[in-house]
């Protein structure tokens, strides 16, 4: 199945849009059952269900939590919760 649906995140931090593309039978799911990010769309990247969840694009994501980044942009998880 195709990523089809587009969703449209603003981000508050630079104003810019972020479209991410998931599955419509995914989306509808999620709008209708209000099930968590991570159970609706499962092949997201951390970085991408971040921006749909709180609209940060990845740029302001990287600013905002640079430990969760390498120092080539990859997202290499979360360390704001140390244990
Ligand atoms: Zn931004």
């Amino acid at each position: 199945m195709e990523r089809n649906y587009p969703i449209e995140c603003h981000c508050h931090q630079c104003g810019s849009v972020t479209v991410i593309y998931v599955h419509e039978a995914d989306y509808v799911k999620r709008i209708s059952r209000r099930s968590p990010v991570q159970n609706s769309f499962p092949y997201l990247t951390m970085p991408e269900r971040e921006t749909v969840i709180s609209g940060m694009c990845v740029e302001c994501q990287k600013r905002v939590f640079p430990l969760n980044y390498d120092k080539d942009g990859n997202w290499v998880g979360y360390h704001d919760i140390p244990f």
